[in-house]
């Protein structure tokens, strides 16, 4: 019996992370050299194993990590993952002991959040990395608001190890929305400068995720914040970016056909009867559906997978656990053959999968179920 069985039974992912290794080198290839990568592995790694990731990172020489919320922190110190930890968004103070006790790097939210943590009687003093809004208006503290940021670098039980903001739209081509980054880092800067001038230590600085790599790359920061890029994908299809990465996938989506039919002429395939046959036809379902976070809004969209290195449209309602194949074009097809819905052919790059469904690979990616196994690549 192969070792993997159990979990290549259904439906599943699989990893590559020689193409991860490859991406990281993309990435550091045109950073500047002083640059550091700080690798975002939210929400499971963008739904690629937030361990095996963080792992295979270490490897390769990644001391700084970026996530969304405290369990997934402390995942990573649980299996041991080297360096900084730093969580992105709220933490709860009333777990304040845990973001200690994991040795874990928390962003202050806002003045109030700081003010808060100040309050507190602390055993000792919390890591944390003040993020400065300068137009997304999500999280941090208003570049205008220097007094307060004065007063939040002055704050007893925080050491500040960093400090950080985030572009809106990073990914725009038009000019307003460059103008609008540009002012956006032209307020990051300043802030750091007058902190500076006035002794304060803002510690390391950064601002650019992926599409402010590709699109702002030379910015004099400590580090970059990259994380659709490192999965291998743009988050468009028609991304036009001023540095072009040779990007490879990383994942890829794999599920086994479970049965194989003929119907004829005027039948009709899965729910609500949305596909009706011209003519007499083969099809096979396969064991995937849209709890497996296969989007439900690619039926009837001509969408492709690939079986036997051919291409095969999906047809009728996508199921919350099946779907089905026209495989009329394709011979020798059986219960248990392997299809793959995402991966690296053009026809099932994840920028296409998404862009059909109306998203973005960010989403697509990071909603694959919790069902679904994921495996590395041998
Ligand atoms: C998610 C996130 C990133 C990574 O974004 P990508 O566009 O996937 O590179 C970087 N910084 C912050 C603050 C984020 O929330």
């Amino acid at each position: 019996m192969m070792k993997n069985d159990l979990k290549r039974n259904r439906a599943w992912i699989e990893i590559n992370l020689k193409h991860l290794e490859h991406n990281i080198h993309e990435i550091q290839r045109v950073i500047p050299k002083n640059t550091k990568i700080m690798a975002v592995v939210k929400a499971n790694a963008y739904g690629h194993d937030l361990t095996k990731i963080a792992k295979k990172l270490n490897q390769i020489g990644i001391q700084d990590f970026a996530v969304a919320t405290l369990e997934e922190a402390i995942t990573l110190r649980k299996h041991d993952i080297d360096g900084n930890i730093l969580i992105l968004g709220y933490t709860d103070l009333t777990n304040i002991h845990k973001l200690l006790d994991y040795d874990l790097i928390q962003t202050i939210l806002d003045y109030d959040y700081a003010q808060k943590i100040s309050q507190m009687d602390l055993k000792e003093k919390l890591k944390v990395h003040v993020k400065i809004n300068t137009g997304m208006n999500r999280i941090g503290e208003n570049y205008q608001n220097i007094d307060h940021l004065i007063e939040i670098y002055q704050m007893k039980n925080l050491q500040i190890l960093g400090t950080y903001s985030h572009m809106s739209a990073s990914d725009s081509k038009s000019k307003e929305d460059i103008s609008f980054t540009y002012k956006q880092i032209d307020h990051f800067f300043q802030t750091i400068h007058k902190l500076k001038t006035l002794g304060l230590n803002p510690g390391k600085i950064h601002i650019q995720a992926s599409y402010g790599i590709l699109n702002y790359p030379n910015l004099p920061c400590d580090y970059v914040r990259p994380g659709i890029i490192m999965y291998g994908v743009y988050s468009n299809t028609d991304d036009k970016t001023n540095i072009q990465l040779h990007l490879k996938p990383v994942l890829s989506l794999k599920a086994k056909i479970s049965s194989v039919r003929e119907i004829q002429k005027g039948e009709s395939v899965s729910y609500n009867r949305t596909f009706v046959a011209k003519q007499k036809m083969k099809i096979a379902s396969v064991s995937i559906g849209y709890a497996d976070g296969y989007p439900r809004n690619l039926s009837n969209q001509n969408t492709k997978v690939l079986v036997h290195k051919k291409y095969a449209k999906i047809i009728g309602r996508i199921c919350m656990d099946q779907l089905v194949l026209d495989v009329s074009n394709i011979d020798h097809i059986t219960a248990g053959d392997i299809v793959t819905l995402i991966g690296e052919k053009s026809m099932i790059r994840a920028e296409k999968i998404a862009y059909d469904s109306n998203t973005i690979t960010n989403e697509l990616l990071s909603r694959l179920g919790s069902r679904l196994p994921i495996i590395s690549k041998r």
